[in-house]
Order: C-alpha cells, then structure tokens, then sequence
C-alpha cells in the first residue's frame, strides 16, 4: 500500500483472509479464534488520507438463548473509514507510521453486526419448562394439564375433611385441566 501513499486519486483492490486470532463477540455468539474472516478491500488514496472501503465475511457461531441449539450465522459488514494522515482528533484513524491497521476496525464492526440474543430461527419455542425437550423438535409436546393451584389446596383439605369431592368437580369444570378428569 506504499505506493498509495499521498498519491491522491490512487486506487488498490485487495482481497485478505484473516484467521481470527481470538473469539470476536460475546460468551453466547462469536465468530470463534481460528475461524476465516474474508475482506474485500478498496483503498482510495485522498489529500487528507487512505479511504478504506472493505466487504468482511465470516461466520459467527452461538447458542440459540432459547432452545441452546448451535446456532451458525453468516457475518457480513461493511465498513468504511478513513485513515487520515494527520493525528488530527476530528478522525477517528490515522495512517500510522505509513501503516494502516485495519484489525480494529474490523473487529469492532463485526462485533457490533451480531445479534445480542441469537435465536435458531425467530420463531423458536425453547425448551419444555417441565422437561426441558426442545419444543421445535416434539410438536403437540405436552404433559398432564398441570395441577391447578386450587386443586393442590382442596386436596390438601380433602385429607383432612374427608368431603373434597363435590367441591373437585365444581372446580374442574370451570378450569381449563377438566381433560385429566376423563377414566
Ligand atoms: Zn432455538
Ligand atoms: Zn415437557
């Protein structure tokens, strides 16, 4: 990229492969060390600095929030960024030392391009609270209707006044659980 240097109008196309030296993301989603991160990169010499344009791709691997699956997903950021040849603080990069370095850049955009919450799919049901089995996976999955909390208190009096049973049969007919009433 030498040649680019206060060559104002220059122009260079580069293609880069990055092996990410160290998960870029968070605990639940990352594109994890050792994985490729491809840039396609434009660098434009201007007066003022080296205009980079770069097309990054990858692939962020997780964990669905909801259901914990592995989840994969396509990264694709865009980034664009002047590297100015003055310390000047209005920008935010500067051509240093006749280098650029592009690593935060794409560190911090990518970064930014993950979901906070990543999920399987949008629709993801997550996982049975009772059994803990992936909702997607078991269609129609469900347990005995629940104990309704009035039923766990009447039979808690039952035992001890030995008279619940008209008082059962009120309660299930109004309450959604009557299924489990059926012998
Ligand atoms: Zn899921
Ligand atoms: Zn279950």
């Amino acid at each position: 990229m030498y040649d680019l240097l206060h060559r104002p109008g220059e122009m260079r196309e580069r293609t880069l492969s990055v092996t990410v030296p160290d998960d870029l993301g968070t605990e639940i989603i990352a594109v994890k060390a050792g994985s490729v991160l491809t840039a396609e990169l434009r660098l434009e010499s201007l007066h003022d600095g080296i205009l980079v344009s770069a097309d990054v791709r990858g692939t962020a691997s997780g964990e669905c929030v909801r259901c914990l699956i592995d989840v994969e997903q396509p990264v694709e950021v865009e980034i664009q960024e002047l590297f100015a040849y003055s310390e000047d603080e209005a920008f935010d990069y500067a051509v240093q030392v006749d280098m650029i370095d592009l690593e935060p850049v794409i560190r911090d955009a990518v970064v930014l391009s993950l979901p906070f919450q990543p999920v399987c799919q949008e629709d993801c049901l997550g996982l049975c609270p009772e059994c803990g089995v992936r909702l997607l996976d078991n269609p129609g999955h469900e347990h005995e209707a629940p104990v309704d909390p009035r039923w766990a208190a009447l039979a808690g009096l039952e035992g001890l006044g030995g008279e619940g049973s008209s008082q059962k049969e009120d309660v299930a007919g109004t309450g959604t659980g009557a299924t489990e009433e059926k012998r």
